[in-house]
């Protein structure tokens, strides 16, 4: 029936026994699809009309296996909030394979939510469908950016109650990567002593990912060098757009670059560098401005598992890795800067447009400004009307300076107006995922089962750059009313 639906290829399966334990979803007593994203499915090379139907409920439940899928969960370990655990692995998700997407990518598939695994320890291997949802609005709104993520294909419910503080629908996600393969992934091998599985791993990864590397001098310090560069670059896409993960836990962070495992995650509305909004954080070890930091810390936790692999001396494999770690902030800024000119109109480069950037976020600080609509503001301060911008900001006097600054430092470029303008509104975007609008959709989702304010977001944040009439309200950050936003996972 579902006979050539997907042509896997599961490489991983094949070529990495034992590190994964194939296992199967648990039965959803009704499955029903509530999304499929038709636009992936077509990426995919999938009959995105065969699926959305019973088909669809019944692969995407995990309770049909398509033929050539071969359902497995990954081992992975990983630092928690600093905390080593040896043993964390998919507790609730499985990889049902890969598949070559119509550009020749190997991407995976994966469903989240279905059921317990070996590795679930306390948990019961269920998503409720908030969160579900989340992850998918969240994720396609990082997509429409231009930002590396993964992808969500479809969304179903089980028919199943999961128990969290309350009652709450179950659902599981069908999750599309580049892989899954995370710095944890290193990290459970590393941990063990097993030199060969790291390797191996290692191995994999280079030819999946980075398979220029295969021929270079010392492989595994360039496959080191490179994640650290991807990581680089995704880690100044979300700060330029106010993106904050939640949890960079060393499992959520994806050897391929990806933004993955969409928890607690949240966008910023009022510029504010220390912006927590998981409840989980109390620390704040999460925090916006904390980013950059953690991935290097992170990388840094990558780095310890190929100590082996980059020279037989370890003293000398320490030298090698510490100079790349140290090349993050400077790979990172870089990233930044090149997204912040941009953002400001900028086509040329100048030693003081660091301090330019910077002095625009200073501005912003504790004048409730909000980011977003700062940035989308200047381009009208380009064509000649700052009032619009200037009005976000409470106390406008250091905004007024950097005006001056800034205006001076455009008149050095020739660009028309026009031509400037154009292009600062194809980079700073008019409609992001706020807060309220994205609890709005998931209430209405979870409790009256009405999918029609989601489905209408999404279709707003897939056009994030497109000003587009009677969409003001998604523009604008919380009412007053809203109160300060938590995100629980
Ligand atoms: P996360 O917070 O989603 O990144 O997950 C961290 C770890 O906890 C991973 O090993 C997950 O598989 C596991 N986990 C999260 N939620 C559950 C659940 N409901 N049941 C079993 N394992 C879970
Ligand atoms: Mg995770
Ligand atoms: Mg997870």
């Amino acid at each position: 029936m579902d006979k050539a639906l997907f042509r896997f290829d599961n490489s991983y399966a094949r070529d990495l026994e034992g590190f994964y334990a194939p296992w199967q979803a648990a039965t959803a007593p009704a499955p029903r699809l509530l999304l499929l994203n038709q636009a992936l499915a077509e990426e995919l090379g999938l009959d995105s009309a065969t699926l959305d139907d019973e088909l669809g409920a019944a692969i995407f439940s995990g309770n049909q296996v398509p033929e050539g899928a071969l359902p497995l969960a990954q081992a992975y370990a990983g630092h928690q909030f600093g905390h080593f655990s040896p043993q964390l692995g998919d507790g609730r998700a499985l990889l049902l394979g890969e598949l070559v997407d119509r550009h020749g990518r190997r991407r995976d598939m994966q469903l989240k939510g279905s059921g317990r695994t070996p590795f679930s320890r306390g948990g019961d291997g269920k998503a409720a469908l908030g969160p579900v949802l989340r992850e998918y609005v969240i994720g396609e709104a990082m997509h429409a950016l231009g930002i590396p993520t993964t992808r969500a294909l479809a969304a179903v419910t089980t028919g199943e109650t999961v128990r969290r503080e309350t009652s709450l629908p179950g659902a599981i996600l069908t999750r599309i990567a580049a892989s899954h393969i995370r710095v944890g992934t290193f990290q459970f091998f590393a941990a063990r002593n097993e030199n060969a599985r790291v390797k191996q791993l290692a191995d994999y990864t280079i030819a999946r990912h980075y398979p220029t590397l295969k021929s270079a001098d010392n492989p595994y310090l360039e496959l080191f060098a490179a994640v650290s560069a991807a990581q680089a670059a995704l880690i100044a896409r979300w700060m330029l757009v106010g993106f904050i993960h939640g949890v960079m836990n060393t499992d959520n962070m994806s050897i391929a670059g990806e933004t993955i495992d969409y928890g607690p995650c949240a966008f910023m509305d009022h510029y504010d560098p220390e912006t927590v909004f998981s409840s989980i954080d109390a620390q704040g070890r999460y925090a916006y401005a904390h980013q950059p930091l953690i991935a290097q810390w992170n990388l840094t936790r990558f780095a310890e598992t190929l100590i082996d692999l980059v020279h037989p001396d370890p003293d000398e494999a320490v030298r090698l890795l510490t100079e790349q770690i140290n090349e993050f902030p400077t790979l990172y800024t870089r990233h930044w800067l090149d997204g912040m000119r941009a953002r400001m109109g900028l086509a040329t480069a100048e030693d003081g447009d660091l301090a330019l950037a910077q002095a625009l976020l200073s501005a912003m600080e504790g004048q409730n400004a909000d980011y977003t609509q700062v940035f989308r503001g200047l381009s009208a301060a380009v064509h000649g009307d700052p009032a619009q911008v200037r009005a976000h900001f409470t106390n406008p006097a250091p905004f007024d300076l950097w005006l001056a600054q800034w205006q001076a430092r455009l008149a050095r470029e020739n660009t028309t107006a026009e031509a400037r303008a154009k292009a600062m509104d194809q980079v700073n975007p008019l409609y992001i995922p706020r807060n309220h609008k994205v609890e709005e959709a998931l209430a209405a989702a979870t409790q009256d089962q009405d999918l029609t304010p989601f489905k209408a977001l999404l279709a707003v944040l897939e056009q994030p750059f497109t000003e587009r009439p009677g969409l003001e309200s998604y523009a604008q950050p919380a009412p007053e009313d809203f109160g300060p936003f938590k995100t629980f996972c």
